[in-house]
């Protein structure tokens, strides 16, 4: 469909996995976009030869990054429609074991990340022509919800990083209501990504992930970007402040 037409977008994290999915589905529909992400020759190589992409090396992490990132999105486009946080990091290690310089990494990018994201963003989201609804998009995780210590790999520290974003979706949703600006989470399960990729290597896991899943079978980067595309969509239009798991029901089960 071409429900994006004429919308502008930015994704982070979009080089790789889910975020390279999201940002191909948004100009599927018709959007054109910044792709953002630390990687600039992953970005380049994937989106470098298109004209409705700009690709923008920035750390989401760093606001002068952010700040110059920012500056040339407004001078491409004008305005934004859409804010896809995605990029995202996990580390596992056991809590005994874990180092304070750890704990503040999975949340620089997974939680201050977001926010130093959508705070840029804000002004393009607020100011632009249209009485379209606008989107903000975070990807959380079902591990904003629930632990999944079966899975051999503890990281508390990136179950609390994905439930601060759970939350600043939430709030950011009631703040950015009376101003045109939805803002929701999408929640994926196991999704086969380069962030998944050593963890899936082991047969034993994906057999486990398979018969876990009520679906039954491993989710995949177009189950999150389909997910998205709705949300940033003007289907959506009465939905903000809430969470869409794309998990093959995963939580329920
Ligand atoms: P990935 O590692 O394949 O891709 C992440 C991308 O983000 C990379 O291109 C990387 O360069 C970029 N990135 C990392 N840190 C950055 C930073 N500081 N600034 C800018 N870009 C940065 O990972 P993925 O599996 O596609 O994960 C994407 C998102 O989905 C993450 O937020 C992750 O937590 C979430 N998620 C993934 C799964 C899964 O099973 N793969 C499940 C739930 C949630």
């Amino acid at each position: 469909t071409n429900r994006l037409q004429g919308r502008i977008a930015a994704v982070t994290g979009a080089a790789s996995g889910n975020g390279r999915a999201i940002a191909e589905k948004l100009l599927a529909e018709g959007a054109r976009l910044a792709a953002i992400d630390l990687n600039a020759d992953a970005l380049n190589s994937v989106f470098g030869d298109r004209d409705d992409v700009l690709c923008v090396q920035a750390n989401v992490t760093d606001e002068a990054s952010l700040r110059e990132g920012f500056a040339r999105i407004k001078e491409e486009f004008g305005q934004l429609d859409i804010l896809v946080n995605n990029a995202g990091i996990a580390k596992f290690g056991t809590f005994e074991d874990l180092s304070t310089e750890e704990w503040n990494q999975v949340f620089a990018v997974n939680s201050t990340g977001p926010f130093l994201v959508s705070r840029e963003a804000y002004p393009l989201l607020t100011s632009g022509e249209g009485d379209h609804t606008r989107a903000i998009v975070n990807i959380t995780s079902v591990e904003a919800h629930i632990v999944i210590s079966s899975s051999g790999h503890p990281q508390v520290h990136y179950n609390a990083s994905k439930g601060a974003l759970l939350q600043l979706t939430r709030a950011l949703a009631v703040e950015g209501a009376g101003k045109n600006v939805r803002v929701n989470a999408v929640a994926p399960g196991f999704i086969e990504t380069p962030f998944t990729a050593e963890t899936l290597k082991a047969q034993e896991t994906r057999d486990w992930l398979i018969e876990r899943t009520p679906l039954g079978r491993i989710g995949q980067p177009e189950d999150v970007a389909n997910g998205v595309a709705f949300l940033a969509s003007d289907e959506a239009s009465w939905v903000t402040g809430t969470t869409l798991f794309v998990d093959g029901g995963w939580t329920v089960y």
